[in-house]
């Protein structure tokens, strides 16, 4: 046996056992004839004194010890002496008196430290990842990925539902982002694709009779790597027969509430029941359909009160059918010129052309680029509808509305974070719901399904499907969490003849539809129960919940920003053979060298 407990148990109860402890060299110290070894394995660190008057050979050995080295020491648990105890530590009342020691395995220096929690370039952690989940911070995250995915598994099965694997070797999903396609050698010039999702799957199994159905679900997207994506990420994949959309929301909301008390006693939901908002509202007040409901700085539309307000720049918006809307930035009313050109340039970046501002330092006192223009009814109007007062610093866009909306929305986000009003610890859940069905897509000049083509239309709007498609909703709903959306799913279309009508509006050619999903058309006509489902992403939820930065930072084995795992180093070239065997030429764009 290596170890009679683990490097995080032994309490001052423990004292006078002999005990055998194992893991690796955290860090030490040399005290004369006494060397000191904080000893660590993933469940805790001790500390462990070897000294050369009781023991001197283990002391003697212990010279030879260096960072991350693994050793086994026997020894005898004891008191610390008072006034060296460790409350930051778990074992801080008790040290282990080392009597022998066995080196198990040398270490190479690690190319950063474990035992600090310091700031390390992203590509050295991730080349030496199995490293990198040594440290304290990754191994919080592990541990805290590990209790969630748990507290989902328990919370679903108690519920009656099933967990069930869904092939990873597939076919083309609908979700609408690329796919991963890998070759078939059995069939020369065929490919499976890497499921989106399992979308198709988890409403067979409903056709199948499951019922309740939940997989974490392995998802690959080949999507262009902006932000914070990975080609390949995890989903609780949910699905539900004889369900209305509330029955799904209910469900996932007490999930949630329980798991947050469960796993992150700390931190504190903003608002239960889960606020719900339509799509619309999101946007009006928010400028985003994935609004952060922690901190105010709504969006006001004051387009009514600028018709004829006689300033050129708003009343030209409105005349080409845009909005002029605004934020009362509270208590930001002595902002220097400087400090608001800076907010002009972060909203150009966003398509704005400019930021109007109304400053109002003190009481009586006004700065502004255009109030000049406004009459005096005007600008009283003004203030009230935006509940102006002296201090605060009015900011305004007039745009298109998409426009207006992403400048604002996004100018919110960075206010609400310049002027520190996050509140780190507070989860604030809400869900959109009411979304239109499909939406333009100007570029193809078709209707895309605005989440996946098996969503069903509100059964209410199912004429304006023939008749004005952009204003029919869709009976899906999207689960927000602080500022982001952490899932979305939908009520699904469980008719064969309503499905084809969708795949009809959105172009979809019905030849190619069948050949696509012509499976799915065909079970829906062996007796398809009415059902729907959810997917909350598991990488952004636990990156939430650990309050990190990003979601790399709760995946064991991440791939970087260019979609590479830089450990192992993939992907990468195959042998010839390989290729041959698949019945595959390369042929490389001209822009890439061949390595
Ligand atoms: N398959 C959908 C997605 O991955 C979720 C759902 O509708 O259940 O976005």
């Amino acid at each position: 046996m290596y170890k009679t407990h683990t490097c995080g148990e032994l309490r001052t109860e423990d004292v006078g056992k002999t005990v055998k402890l194992a893991g690796w060299v955290h860090r030490r110290r040399d005290h004369g004839g006494v060397t000191f070894i904080d000893l660590r394995d993933r469940f805790g660190i001790t500390q462990v004194v070897f000294d050369s008057q009781t023991a001197p050979q283990a002391h003697q050995a212990a010279d030879a010890l260096r960072m991350e080295w693994v050793i086994q020491v026997e020894g005898i648990v004891r008191k610390r002496p008072p006034g060296s105890e460790n409350p930051a530590l778990a074992t801080g009342e008790i040290e282990v008196a080392a009597q022998e020691l066995r080196v198990l395995n040398s270490a190479k220096t690690p190319p950063f430290l474990i035992y600090k929690d310091e700031e390390i370039d992203e590509h050295t952690r991730l080349k030496y990842r199995y490293l990198d989940l040594r440290r304290e911070r990754m191994r919080r995250n592990l541990e805290l990925r590990h209790r969630v995915v748990k507290f989902i598994r328990d919370y679903l099965d108690e519920r009656g539902f099933w967990e069930i694997e869904t092939p990873i070797l597939f076919k083309t999903t609908p979700e609408g982002a690329r796919n991963y396609l890998v070759p078939s050698r059995l069939h020369p010039g065929e490919f499976y694709a890497l499921p989106q999702s399992p979308q198709q799957l988890k409403q067979l199994l409903m056709v199948a009779g499951v019922e309740r159905y939940f997989q974490i679900a392995r998802c690959f997207r080949d999507e262009d790597q902006r932000g914070d994506r990975q080609p390949e990420f995890t989903q609780l994949d949910i699905e539900m027969s004889f369900v209305d959309r509330e029955d799904v929301m209910q469900l996932v909301e007490d999930l949630f509430t329980k798991l947050v008390a469960a796993v992150v006693p700390e931190k504190r939901i903003l608002a239960s029941p889960f606020p719900r908002l339509s799509y619309r509202e999101a946007l009006e007040r928010f400028g985003k359909d994935n609004p952060d409901l922690r901190y105010g700085l709504e969006l006001v539309n004051v387009t009514d009160l600028m018709h004829n307000c006689g300033f050129a720049v708003f009343e030209q918006a409105i005349r080409s059918g845009g909005s002029v809307r605004g934020i009362n930035v509270k208590g930001c009313g002595e902002y220097s010129r400087k400090q608001i050109d800076e907010l002009t340039e972060f909203v150009k970046q966003f398509g704005a052309k400019g930021l109007a501002y109304i400053a109002l330092p003190h009481e009586g006192e006004v700065r502004s680029t255009f109030a000049k223009f406004l009459s005096p009814e005007v600008q009283a109007a003004l203030f009230e509808r935006m509940r102006a007062e002296a201090g605060d610093l009015l900011v305004f866009i007039a745009d298109k509305d998409k426009i207006v909306f992403e400048a604002l929305g996004r100018l919110r986000v960075h206010l609400a974070e310049k002027l520190g009003l996050i509140d780190e610890n507070v989860l604030a859940f809400c869900w959109i719901i009411d979304f239109p069905f499909v939406v333009w897509n100007e570029e193809e000049q078709r209707w895309d399904p605005s989440h996946h083509l098996f969503t069903a239309p509100m059964p209410e709007d199912i004429p304006l499907l023939d008749t004005d498609p952009g204003r029919a909703r869709g009976q899906q709903y999207d689960l927000v969490l602080n500022n982001y959306e952490i899932g979305g799913g939908s009520i699904r279309i469980h008719d064969r003849a309503l499905q084809e009508k969708v795949f009809k509006l959105i172009g979809l050619d019905l030849e190619v539809a069948r050949e696509r999903f012509g499976h799915m058309l065909e079970a829906f006509e062996y007796g398809t129960p009415p059902h729907g489902g959810i997917a909350p992403g598991i990488d952004r939820i636990c990156m939430i919940l650990a309050g990190e930065p990003n979601i790399r930072e709760v995946i064991a084995f991440p791939k970087n920003q260019a979609a590479r795992d830089v450990m192992a180093g993939a992907p990468s070239p195959v042998e010839p053979k390989q290729l041959e065997e698949l019945h595959i030429r390369v042929e490389l764009p001209a822009t890439v060298q061949k390595s």
